[in-house]
Parts: C-alpha cells; sequence; structure tokens
C-alpha cells in the first residue's frame, strides 16, 4: 500500500497511546505534537507488516517527527519511560534500543573512571 503524501496528513490529537501516562511526568510537550491524530497510522506498526512496508512508513514518520517542535522532548521520554512501540523523536523502537545501550554503557565507563579517580585520589 503506499503511504499518503505528507501534505495530506492531517494533524490534529494525540492518540491515546501517544499521549504520556502521566502528564505531569511528561510535561506539557505532547500538546504541541504534530502527530496529535495519526490519520495516516504512520507511527504505529499495523500487525503483520511487511518489511518493505514498515521501512516505507518509519520513514515517513520520522519525516513528520522532523518538523516537529517538541522532537527533543518526545524523544526523551520515550527514552526514558522507556516506550516499547512505534516511532516517538525521530526514533524507531529499535534505534532507541540501540541508543539506551549507548547510554547505559557511556554510565557505566563514567562510573568506572568516576571510582577509579576516586581510588587514585585516596591513593
Ligand atoms: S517528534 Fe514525532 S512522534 Fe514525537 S510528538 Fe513530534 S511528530 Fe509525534
Amino acid at each position: 500500500m503506499l503511504q499518503p503524501p505528507l501534505q495530506s496528513l492531517q494533524v490534529a490529537a494525540v492518540p491515546s497511546q501517544r499521549t504520556p501516562a502521566r502528564e505531569d511526568e511528561a510535561g506539557p510537550w505532547h500538546a504541541e505534537a504534530v502527530c496529535r491524530r495519526d490519520e495516516a497510522g504512520l507511527f504505529f506498526a499495523p500487525s503483520k507488516e511487511p518489511t518493505a512496508a514498515r521501512l516505507s512508513r518509519e520513514e515517513a514518520a520520522k519525516r513528520v517527527c522532523a518538523r516537529c517542535p517538541v522532537m527533543v522532548e518526545c524523544q526523551e521520554h520515550a527514552l526514558v519511560q522507556p516506550e516499547p512501540y512505534g516511532v516517538w523523536g525521530g526514533l524507531t523502537a529499535a534505534e532507541r534500543r540501540v541508543l539506551l545501550a549507548r547510554r547505559r554503557r557511556r554510565d557505566v565507563e563514567l562510573k568506572a573512571a568516576s571510582t577509579t579517580g576516586h581510588v587514585a585520589a585516596a591513593g
């Protein structure tokens, strides 16, 4: 199935699955979400979606995210939750998993460096 051109996308209301569970935690960023109404179904995969269709849909979703004023907030929300499905903040679920793994590695390295620094300072 062909994706509709982006100009034809109607954007108006955040679907419940995109609305943060706790608004006070996520902040008001979702009020400015360009994808508030995902009428084209770009952001979440339908069941049994073929790979080529998924890649095309995700790229279209990312193009929407690229012009969204709250992309940074959305991306951080999706990483912190973490949101397991869909495109959030211009990242797919797989891309978020990679980014989270990098962050965890960095945190471990920083902690190790910090510990080493304490030992060196104490010694
Ligand atoms: S960055 Fe993308 S997923 Fe996030 S609110 Fe904006 S359009 Fe929606």
